[in-house]
């Protein structure tokens, strides 16, 4: 410390937006991913809403925050399993044909909503597939290796006149739990339940008119209770970090606890003292369950139970999942590891959650660097993997893969180091809903994402209204009539905003920003907008924070009320001081709002003549100099008409 000057007070707020951005801890480089659609259908309003729209405005700020050499969205098809076989059997179209067209549709809607993924393959596509099968292959072999694949025999559907094993979607019958005559094999659409494929009731073969039977067949089961402990010390770390739905859900999935009859309570609670620290709980079947911090732990109080007279049976079913499956449509499984298991293709859902690390590998190289520069994005403790997901998937994304990437390591008990595939953030959204519904095509309440283009809106609207959306928090409604009231707030006092302070610059002070100082509480309320941007944009929190970036912008129409820039009859210094102030604002609301309205901000920044890399998050707080030449008004949000939609 020089003599003389203060020490720094830590605890200090930031009372400038360059120190707000400095203080930021920022990764060192951010893969995002999306949910990857099904190749069986073209992308809907629930896709959009849940997974792409609010992943790509995340990368496109980590893009403007960390460069976007530093930033990769990855993103494709999940080709594999029996959804899109199935849908091109119907189809009348060899599968190769019928997901082609799906893709390239798909890709069309992408980039229809400015959906900006440095790629967006697919995992049986050319450019992945010899990739894909290799990396899986090779992960299978580590699984192996470290015993976390326990091969079991099960009984499953089969087709004696097609000759082949019907599983997933190829069968259907009537659901054991409601009845439901169209439930799937092994889960139903209708009350959620999943449920072992033998239980299933009158099965039908998509395939053929025969009668489906049961017969034997060997599996690969992922042993994700071998690493139990691991992933449950992982998911601890995220209690505060993940969102609440995640946190509660793989909380209580992940347990390491045992059972006993409610008749042993008494006895039970005799002992208790002597037991390792745990939880107990009532359950289903009338009996008691003790959850416990590790393994070992468990394993001395089975020990105790037992020696009390008190029987009891771990209660690890949630930690055996099958992951191969009897269909020729996938990545063959490495059968040199067991003569039993060739033939037999890896499961769609493992094959999924390794995709995302192929298609940055695909990414790199398209981009003309290094597929295994890859590591620098997935292997790097500073470098974060965000991933965007319905919360129904949450069990895999996090439970599954966790178990996976934990177990494929050389050691499979701790948690990943540099060098190893670090652990995921996992943001997830509930439901889309449309009018108040789920959305369904019987109800005619189901857009594609075409659609609505179709019907007129632009894609900026779809994307500032689907952020605006709650979805990180509950299942919420895409409701035409607030989607109007919200596009005539941004053709409104928005547009104003962008508007009013170009229209006076160059009606009055010849398109040239003039000299002035900034007025009113512009910079205060910019330093405490940044910081809540900066954490919102990090958690994929957008509902509350546009609520903010929107009274933040009618700063600038208070501005006009008050000292009108646009009228020479006013005070001149003060009307130069106010659009001074006004550009300062607009610049950083024209920042903040490019990852969710690129196009219009393009519009805006291009009037403002400033250069592309004016959208870097560094230049928030910097404003627009006096003397700079601005260029002329554009137009930005469409006016509103008033029409009631039309579904399909
Ligand atoms: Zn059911």
């Amino acid at each position: 410390m020089q003599p003389g000057s203060k020490p720094e007070n830590k605890f200090a707020p930031p009372s400038d937006v360059k120190s707000v951005l400095s203080m930021f801890k920022k990764p060192k480089k951010v893969v995002v991913t999306a949910g990857m659609p099904y190749a069986n259908g073209p992308l809907h309003l629930g896709h959009l809403a849940g997974a792409h729209v609010p992943a790509d405005i995340y990368a496109r700020w980590m893009r403007m925050l960390i460069g976007a050499e530093n930033v990769l969205f990855v993103n494709g098809n999940d080709d594999h399993g029996s959804t899109s076989e199935v849908a091109a059997v119907q189809a009348g179209k060899t599968i190769r044909e019928f997901i082609d067209t799906i893709h390239e549709k798909q890709k069309e809607t992408l980039k229809k909503y400015s959906i900006q993924t440095d790629v967006f393959t697919g995992t049986s596509r050319p450019e992945t597939y010899p990739l894909h099968e290799a990396y899986s292959q090779d992960f299978l072999r580590r699984l192996f290796k470290n015993g976390l694949l326990e091969k079991r025999i099960t009984k499953q559907w089969y087709d004696p006149k097609m000759n082949r094993f019907l599983q997933d979607r190829f069968v259907r019958g009537t659901c054991p739990n409601c009845g439901n005559t169209e439930a799937y094999s092994d889960e139903c659409d209708a009350c959620g339940t999943q449920f072992d494929p033998s239980t299933l009731q009158n099965p039908r073969s998509q395939l053929s008119d025969a009668k489906p039977e049961l017969k034997d067949t060997a599996h690969w089961w992922l042993d994700m209770w071998k690493v139990a402990d691991p992933l449950k010390t992982w998911i601890d770390t995220k209690q505060k970090a993940w969102r609440t739905a995640v946190v509660q859900e793989v909380t209580n999935t992940v347990l390491i606890g045992c059972r006993f009859e409610n008749q042993f309570e008494e006895k039970y609670k005799e002992i208790k003292a002597t037991l390792p620290k745990h939880k107990s709980r009532y359950v289903a079947g009338k009996k008691v369950e003790c959850l416990f911090d590790s393994k070992a732990d468990l394993a001395t109080a089975q020990a105790t139970l037992e020696a009390a007279g008190i029987p009891s049976s771990v209660t690890d079913k949630w930690g055996y999942r099958p992951i191969t499956r009897d269909v020729s449509w996938g990545i063959p499984v490495p059968s040199e590891l067991d003569a039993e298991m060739k033939g037999k293709t890896l499961y769609v859902w493992p094959d999924s959650l390794i995709a995302p690390i192929v298609f940055t590998q695909v990414a790199l190289k398209q981009s003309g660097r290094a597929p295994e520069m890859y590591k620098d994005f997935w292997c790097d403790p500073e470098a974060t993997v965000v991933q965007f997901l319905g919360q129904d998937n949450v069990f895999f994304y996090v439970i599954m893969q966790g178990a996976m990437w934990l177990g494929h390591k050389d050691n499979a008990l701790a948690l990943p180091a540099k060098g190893d595939l670090q652990m995921t953030e996992i943001l997830s959204c509930y439901h889309l809903m449309v009018n108040g519904e789920k959305m369904s095509k019987s109800k005619g309440n189901f857009y594609s994402g075409d659609q609505l283009i179709e019907m007129g809106y632009s894609p900026d609207q779809v994307r500032y209204y689907l952020a605006l959306l709650s979805l990180p928090v509950k299942a919420s409604n895409f409701d035409f009539e607030h989607f109007a009231e919200r596009n005539k707030f941004l053709a409104g006092p928005m547009n104003a905003a962008f508007e009013k302070p170009i229209s006076a610059c160059n009606g009055k002070f010849n398109g040239v920003v003039p000299e002035g100082k900034l007025i009113g509480k512009a910079e205060a309320e910019t330093v405490k907008l940044v910081q809540m941007y900066l954490r919102s944009m990090q958690k994929g929190d957008y509902a509350i924070l546009l609520g903010q970036v929107e009274n933040y912008a009618r700063q600038i129409n208070s501005l006009f009320t008050q000292y009108k820039p646009h009228d020479d009859r006013a005070n001149e210094a003060e009307r130069k001081d106010a659009l001074f102030t006004c550009f300062y604002v607009l610049k950083n609301l024209m920042i903040m709002l490019a990852p969710f309205v690129p196009e219009t901000v393009d519009a805006l920044r291009k009037s403002l003549n400033l250069p592309e890399s004016s959208l870097r998050a560094e230049e928030l707080g910097t404003g627009i100099p006096a003397g700079h030449k601005i260029g002329p008004k554009g137009i930005y949000f469409p006016a509103v008409k008033d029409a009631e939609p039309a579904a399909e």
